[in-house]
């Protein structure tokens, strides 16, 4: 419903304050977290809400200031893309692989969405 969208997006906006985040204790190992991948630039744990039976997060260990993928440099493909179709304010970068993904065509892809309220987990 639209109350629905209205509640996530305006608990979304009050999440952005541009403090650290609980992700640097995490980094820090100051909080505990389920580490399945890390090297010096990397950091791969088990979400604490996994939406699937696998979910990762795979953060950058240097924040340098990007807290979102809309504030990236505009080098990369994807954000281009964004600016270019005006959603820059709220989009989703997603890579289906394999069956279980629902992949269908089988090249690399990456699917930008938006334009509307997006709703999570997706589906
Ligand atoms: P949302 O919280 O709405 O899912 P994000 O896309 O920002 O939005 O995802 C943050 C993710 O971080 C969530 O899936 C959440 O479960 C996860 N998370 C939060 N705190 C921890 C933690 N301490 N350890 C592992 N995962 C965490």
């Amino acid at each position: 419903t639209r109350d629905e969208e209205a509640s996530a997006k305006l608990a979304a906006t009050e999440a952005n304050t541009g403090a650290p985040t609980i992700f640097d204790k995490i980094i820090s190992k100051e909080i505990p977290s389920d580490i399945i991948y890390e090297d010096e630039r990397v950091l791969a744990f088990r979400d604490i809400n996994p939406q699937a039976p696998v979910h990762v997060l795979l953060i950058p260990k240097l924040r340098d200031g990007l807290t979102e993928l809309g504030k990236a440099e505009a080098r990369h493909e994807d954000i281009l893309v964004a600016e270019k179709e005006g959603i820059v304010d709220g989009f989703r970068v997603v890579i289906n692989s394999g069956p279980t993904a629902c992949q269908s065509v089988y090249h690399l892809h990456l699917h930008v969405l938006g334009g509307r309220q997006l709703k999570w987990p997706p589906g």
